[in-house]
Parts: C-alpha cells; sequence; structure tokens
C-alpha cells in the first residue's frame, strides 16, 4: 500500500519561493567587496534570483550546465545560489585562495559554462580567463559603470546591467529532486582535487538537519554571520537552512579581520556566527586587545579543524558565547556532527562539561557513524576505543565527479556503503564522537598512537602560544616521534623547556613531544586549515634532539 501524500520534489527553488513569501522583509545584509554596507530583503533576493534565472536563459545555458562563482559572500553570491541551481543549472562554488593552475584545472574539469567573479578577483581572472576556453561568459558582480573598459576579457558582461537587462517574471522548473543543484571540490592536499556534486533532495535534506535545535539551531528570530565561505561547502549550507526558517543573514564580504567582523556583529545584532577557528582567534585577539564585549552574540559554531579548548573558554566564560563544536567534510554537505550537550551533560561540573564541549559532537539525524579497526570490524562506544571513522546518509557522497578514484564506499555485511572519513575517532556511550586525527596526521610511536590534536590543544592553552601544530618525525626506535611547531603571541615570550614542563600532569610521559620549534608562520591552506605537509617539507633538514 502506498502512502497517500502528496509528491513535490524536495528542490531548492522551494527554499527561495518560502522566504519570499514568508519572509519578504526580513533583512539580508552585506558588507561588500566594494567596502559599504548593503540592505536587501529576502524579497528582494528572490526577485533577484529570479532575473539570475531569466538572464541564464537568455545565455542559452542548458539545464545541467555548471555556472562558476569566485565570490565572497554577500547577496549578489546568494541570488546566484537559488537563480542558478533554481532553474535547473549547477553552482559550482570555486575557492579563490586555492593556487591559479589548480583553479584552472577545476573549471576545466567542472566544465563551467560561466563564471561570476567579484570585482577584487578581476586580476585572477584576467590572469587565467584564457586557460578556460569552456567558459564562454565572464560576469563581474559589479555595476556597469564599475567595469574598467579594457580588462582583456572578451565579452565581459556586468553582474547589474545583464540581470538588470531581464525581467523578475519566472516560473521555478519542477524537475527529479535527485538533479544536481550545486558543486564544492576538496581541497585535494594529495592528488588532483575531486568534486562532490550535491543535489536538490540532499541540499533540502541537509537545510532540515542543520536547522534543527540540537543541530545548529536556526530561527526566524536569529540574525546569522556566515563567516565561513559561501565558497567553502556552501557556507556550511547556512544560506539554505536560512532561506528555510527565514533568518536574517549578515555577510562579511571580504573582510575577515578581527575588528571588521565584530563591528558587524554588533551592529548588526547578530545572534549566531560560524566559522573556522583561525578566524575567531582574530576575532576573540581584538576584543581582548581592545576590552570590548558582544551585547547579541548567543552563539558560535566553530568547526572545519578541532576547536582549541582555550577557545571554547574564552567564548564561554569571557563572552557568554555557546560554543556549538561541529566536524563534516564537503563529502558530507558538509554536516556530520554537532556538540550540543544532553540533560546529563548539562548537569556536570565545569571541568567535565568542557570534556565533552570538545568533542565534535553527536551525529545530526539524517548521518549514521561508526568507527571500524583496520579489518573492518566495529569498535564499542566506550570513549576509549579508536578507529577510522566511517558514515553514511542521504546527504554523503555515493561517488565522486566523473567517477574520478572509483567507488570511494566501503560495503558492510548488509551490502550497506559508507563513506569513510579519514578522520580517526572515538565515539563514547552518549553517542559523542571525538576525532583523534586525520589517520593521516596520527602519530605512531612504538605501537601506540599519540593524537597530534591532543598535543596542540595543550600548546595553545598556553598564554604565549598563537598557533601550533604537532606532527610526527621518524625515529629510528619509535618509529615516529612528536614535536610541536609554534607561532607565538606577538610581544610573549615562552622558551622551549617551559612549553614541555606545560605539558607535565596533562598528558603521558611518552604522548610529551620531543622539541617545540618556534616559527613565524604555521602554513594554511585554502580553506583556513594548516597544512602539516608543507610544514614537513619546511622542516625537511631538521633531527630530533640526539640523534
Ligand atoms: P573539508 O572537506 O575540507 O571541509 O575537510 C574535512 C576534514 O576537516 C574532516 O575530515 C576533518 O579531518 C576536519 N575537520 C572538520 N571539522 C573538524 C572538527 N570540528 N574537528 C577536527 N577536525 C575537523
Amino acid at each position: 500500500m502506498l502512502g497517500q501524500m502528496q509528491s513535490q520534489p524536495l528542490l531548492i527553488s522551494n527554499l527561495i519561493v518560502h522566504a519570499d513569501r514568508h519572509h519578504h522583509s526580513t533583512e539580508i545584509v552585506s558588507r561588500r567587496v566594494e567596502g559599504d554596507i548593503h540592505r536587501t530583503t529576502w524579497g528582494q533576493v528572490a526577485a533577484r534570483a529570479r532575473r539570475v534565472a531569466n538572464a541564464l536563459d537568455s545565455l542559452h545555458l542548458s539545464f545541467g550546465d555548471r555556472v562558476g562563482t569566485l565570490a565572497w559572500n554577500g547577496y549578489r553570491h546568494l541570488e546566484l545560489y537559488f537563480g542558478v541551481s533554481g532553474s535547473g543549472r549547477v553552482l559550482h562554488t570555486l575557492n579563490p585562495r586555492l593556487h591559479p593552475e589548480q583553479l584552472v584545472w577545476i573549471v576545466n574539469h567542472a566544465d563551467d559554462r560561466a563564471l561570476c567573479f567579484d570585482m577584487s578577483f578581476l586580476p585572477l581572472v584576467q590572469a587565467v580567463h584564457a586557460k578556460c576556453p569552456g567558459v564562454k561568459h565572464w560576469i563581474a558582480l559589479c555595476d556597469a559603470d564599475k567595469l574598467p573598459a579594457d580588462t582583456g576579457i572578451p565579452g565581459l558582461l556586468s553582474y547589474e546591467a545583464w540581470i538588470g537587462g531581464a525581467t523578475d517574471t519566472y516560473t521555478w522548473p519542477e524537475f527529479d529532486e535527485n538533479c544536481a543543484s550545486s558543486m564544492c571540490y576538496t581541497s585535494g592536499t594529495t592528488g588532483n582535487p575531486k568534486g562532490a556534486v550535491y543535489s536538490h533532495r540532499s541540499t533540502l535534506l541537509h537545510a532540515y538537519g542543520a536547522a534543527l535545535p540540537d543541530a545548529l539551531g536556526c530561527s526566524a528570530r536569529d540574525a546569522i554571520l556566515p563567516v565561513v565561505p559561501m565558497f567553502h561547502v556552501n557556507a556550511w549550507g547556512l544560506p539554505y537552512s536560512a532561506a528555510a526558517v527565514g533568518c536574517k543573514l549578515v555577510f562579511p564580504g571580504p573582510a575577515l579581520d578581527g575588528k571588521s567582523v565584530y563591528e558587524l556583529i554588533e551592529g548588526e545584532q547578530v545572534t549566531m556566527a560560524a566559522g573556522v577557528p583561525t578566524v575567531w582567534q582574530m576575532l576573540l585577539g581584538h576584543m581582548q586587545q581592545n576590552g570590548v564585549k558582544f551585547s547579541t552574540l548567543k552563539r558560535t559554531v566553530i568547526g572545519g579543524s578541532a576547536c582549541p579548548p582555550a577557545m571554547i573558554a574564552a567564548f564561554n566564560d569571557q563572552y557568554g558565547v555557546e560554543v556549538l563544536h561541529a566536524w563534516g567534510m564537503t563529502e558530507m554537505s558538509p554536516l556530520g556532527t554537532v556538540c550540543t550537550l544532553k540533560n546529563a551533560q548539562v548537569a556536570l561540573p565545569a571541568d567535565e562539561k568542557m570534556k565533552v564541549r570538545l568533542k565534535q559532537g553527536r551525529s545530526v539525524f539524517g548521518v549514521d557513524m561508526k568507527i571500524v579497526n583496520e579489518l573492518g570490524e566495529e569498535q564499542p562506544w566506550d570513549g576509549k576505543a579508536y578507529g577510522d571513522l566511517l558514515v553514511r546518509g542521504p546527504w554523503i557522497i555515493a561517488s565522486y565527479f566523473k567517477g574520478e578514484g572509483g567507488d570511494p564506499l566501503q560495503y558492510d555485511a548488509a551490502g550497506r556503503g559508507w563513506f569513510p572519513t579519514g578522520d580517526v575517532a572515538t565515539i563514547d556511550a552518549d553517542g559523542f564522537m571525538q576525532i583523534t586525527d586525520r589517520s593521516k596526521d596520527v602519530i605512531k610511536s612504538g605501537g601506540e598512537w599519540i593524537s597530534s590534536i591532543d598535543v596542540e590543544n595543550i600548546a595553545m592553552a598556553h598564554p604565549a602560544v598563537a598557533m601550533a601544530a604537532c606532527i610526527g618525525m621518524k625515529h629510528p626506535k619509535w618509529d615516529e616521534r612528536p614535536i610541536v611547531v609554534v607561532v607565538k603571541k606577538p610581544g610573549t615570550e615562552v622558551t622551549r623547556d617551559e612549553l614541555l614542563a606545560f605539558y607535565e600532569g596533562k598528558i603521558a610521559k611518552w604522548q610529551v613531544p620531543d622539541d617545540v620549534v618556534f616559527v613565524d608562520a604555521i602554513p594554511l591552506g585554502a580553506t583556513g586549515k594548516m597544512q602539516k605537509m608543507t610544514l614537513r617539507q619546511q622542516l625537511a633538514g631538521y633531527k630530533l634532539p640526539g640523534l
């Protein structure tokens, strides 16, 4: 017997139609590349998204054609999110921080037909456009009068003139919800980057899941600031969840320094913000230096890499802001887990609660997870046994674009496919998952594993440490031994021996790093994560003490 409910495909256009109808006058505020603050509403974004759809028709872009973006977080990027995907084309967000050659490779691999870019990326586009012959239309996200006369880019269009010439009357097409809506390439620290291709269905299910109270908890009463870029896994899906709940959105544009982010939070009465730890480091630094506080911010989502305890403590104890530690991946749309407490944990003493908050959290309904040993045998959920973390669910990839890398899934006895995350984790009896490491970053010393994240977190708790990276160095007896590479906070001092003494009593003796190397900077990748491979190359001539 079949259910007798209405059948309506889950499409991204449903989101913008809903936001337009039910949250028409709710504000969308953006700091623009032009430097000013721009204000619009969900109603206006919806109307301009319909213009985008008509303007794409006028360029004769077909259903499924890829439209690339090279843009910061802002209202025009948001209009493209809905106009491109809603009309059946595929939004391909590109990371402008990638090396130009890598960018060219990705644009060509994805077969992008049109590419929309912020004016701050004009020099980049000028340098690469000739190497992207498949891109037939280049569109600068600016007014017609801001377009320089001779850019050397054939047929360059101004976005405002382009959509200004189209009408805002448009009927969103209905099609199979499994059609591709958008795509994003993985950072590709080894080998070529691989494309994750999201569907309308996966995006809508993720939008529901992410908005849940025990996930990111988005509401119409929120003003959400996604500092995480819209080119990094769709700003963790927040633009979609925001349209579903009808909250105010605040976009930082290119200004991600502590002062600019703080001013935007206060000026726009932001209640929730989301970003990677490096961004919050800059924000906290600004606040501590200037002795300022938040007046409206209630919670901040921190993910993308492990959140140091010192950061959770600073937000919570000094500023009364709840940290939602979250974990996910490009291949997971990205949300997997969020660390929101259950009743049993709320009642714990502060130091016990902190231990829970450091975990990456519980799975959002829609994501199943398990840990397995090297034989693929499931490990117990006791908070101690660790193993490779595998996930499955409707917003997790089944394969990469063009089948690159073969079938990525591991199959269980029942034939169900699980995606191996490449992370090593524990899961406790309450279902809280904790990442111990990326499998390639785990340090293997004398047959035992040392978590580089644990070693880094302790260093980061020292008042003189701005950033710390723990890496394993070859050792003839122990196989590998950890060292910690440290950037000092400006104007502070700490010696090697003082920092090593700081580890005493905090972890087992054999887990304490063998050495401290002070550097001016730790290399960060295009999404703000520490690049340990590059760091290892930089330390190529390094020798462990006593060897
Ligand atoms: P990406 O696909 O570039 O977003 O990278 C995903 C990877 O980032 C994950 O597999 C983890 O290794 C890491 N990651 C993301 N969030 C966290 C977190 N909260 N703690 C530790 N690692 C994280």
